[in-house]
């Protein structure tokens, strides 16, 4: 069976009523008949018929055993740290997620926990890193924002070997190009907010745990911790889930046409996409995905600086200028000063999150329209390159 198929059957139709969209179960509580006898649900933080349905389909799509709602991407990555104790160690790649990198860094360093980043686009490096106090394994692939692609089934044999856990954070892929537990991972991570909601709407998290006994450990901490989706969240969540199929393949084609009608622009001095065959993980991505190469793009201009980097996101008419990405409409952003402002300047030019980045979430508008519209925003900033020279130089230029 297709994944489209699978994942529209996969949506329960509601067994009292027929109704074939999953109904909103608006509900604290649920009446019981006697002490502990109910109908499989006692208190909706602990379990909610909407979020159920969309757990369940999340887990299916990923293959994992289960998956768990919560309230932001970032509540999701919170659950799965809380599976270690102080004194242990994660792994990550440096090209982390900035929220990531802030809860890490400002919350479990704290409290005990110690993170060491690699560049985990070298599965060797990984194995160079671990020492006995690694717990767990954190990929993103591709990364945000410079699209690094890891190895994940090289990663997870090493973490295999070492006893720990690998969790993928899938937000950029999805589970429609790429689904991290058949490739060996143990947790696969999801940002709601952006592909599976798809409609720049709400904040939602998932977390998919590939065992049994996994899946245990993540549901005590979603009832003990208690960052769970609300039902209306869940409903608006599985709803745009079941246009993924078509949007991941709308946008994967426009990407492509994009980032290839980038590389022909002398104001870009490099395309960070992995569809491109410049893209130097691009035989990995092949590999391990399938179906397209998503439709987050990044580009870093030849004027590697943040003023020509705000003049190129000021400058375009389709492409708004927002955080975020994954919705149907297209949009831009600077990491250096908004997505990543919380990564310290010298750690997060290391990782390639230059001055002059800026990322692109295309959308479902057409992609000539797109990138007509990246065609100008690039000329404007030509032009204002020349006026630069001209008063710079003097009078040499004019004569
Ligand atoms: C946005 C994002 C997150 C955080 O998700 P929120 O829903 O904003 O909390 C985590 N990982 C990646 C890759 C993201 O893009």
């Amino acid at each position: 069976m297709s994944i489209a198929t699978r994942l529209l059957h996969s949506i329960p139709v509601d067994e009292q009523t027929g109704a074939i969209a999953v109904p909103i179960y608006q509900t604290s509580t649920y009446v019981q008949e006697a002490p502990g006898v109910n109908k499989g649900f006692d208190y909706a933080r602990t379990g909610n018929p909407t979020r159920l349905a969309l757990e369940n389909l999340v887990a299916t799509l990923e293959g994992g055993h289960s998956g768990y709602a919560f309230a932001s991407g970032l509540a999701a990555i919170d659950a799965v740290v809380k599976l270690l104790s102080a004194g242990d160690q994660i792994v990550a790649i440096d090209d982390i997620y900035g929220g990531a990198f802030r809860l890490f860094e400002h919350v479990y360093r704290r409290l005990g926990i110690d993170i060491v980043y690699c560049d985990t686009t070298n599965a060797e490096n990984v194995a160079k890193t671990i020492t006995d106090k690694t717990k767990l394994i954190w990929l993103e692939s591709p990364s945000n924002p410079t699209l690094k692609v890891s190895d994940i089934a090289a990663i997870s044999a090493i973490a295999k070997a070492h006893n720990c856990l690998l969790c993928v954070d899938n937000t950029f892929a999805s589970p429609i190009l790429q689904r991290p537990i058949e490739l060996g991972a143990d947790i696969v991570v999801h940002s709601g907010t952006k592909y599976l909601g798809g409609h720049s709407d709400l904040i939602a998290g998932i977390a998919v745990a590939k065992t049994e006994e996994l899946a245990k450990e993540l549901k005590f901490i979603q009832n003990a911790s208690g960052g769970i989706l609300g039902p209306f969240d869940c409903f608006l969540t599985i709803r745009g889930i079941e246009t993924l199929p078509l949007r991941i393949e709308r946008t994967s084609t426009s990407a492509l046409e994009v980032a290839k009608f980038l590389e022909t622009r002398p104001e870009v001095a490099r395309v960070y996409y992995p569809g491109l065959e410049s893209h130097p993980n691009h035989e990995v991505a092949k590999k391990q995905q399938s179906g397209g190469f998503g439709g987050i793009i990044a580009l870093a201009l030849t004027e590697d600086t943040i003023e020509a980097a705000t003049k190129l996101v000021t400058s375009t008419k389709y492409f708004k200028l927002a955080e975020s990405l994954g919705g149907a409409k297209s949009l831009l952003c600077h990491p250096a000063t908004m997505t990543h402002k919380s990564i310290p300047a010298p750690t997060r030019q290391a990782s390639g999150v230059a001055d002059g980045l800026v990322r692109l979430s295309v959308g479902l508008e057409d992609a000539a329209d797109l990138i007509a519209d990246l065609a100008q925003a690039l000329d404007a900033l030509a032009a204002i390159k020349e006026e630069h020279v001209v008063t710079k130089e003097g009078e040499l230029v004019v004569a």
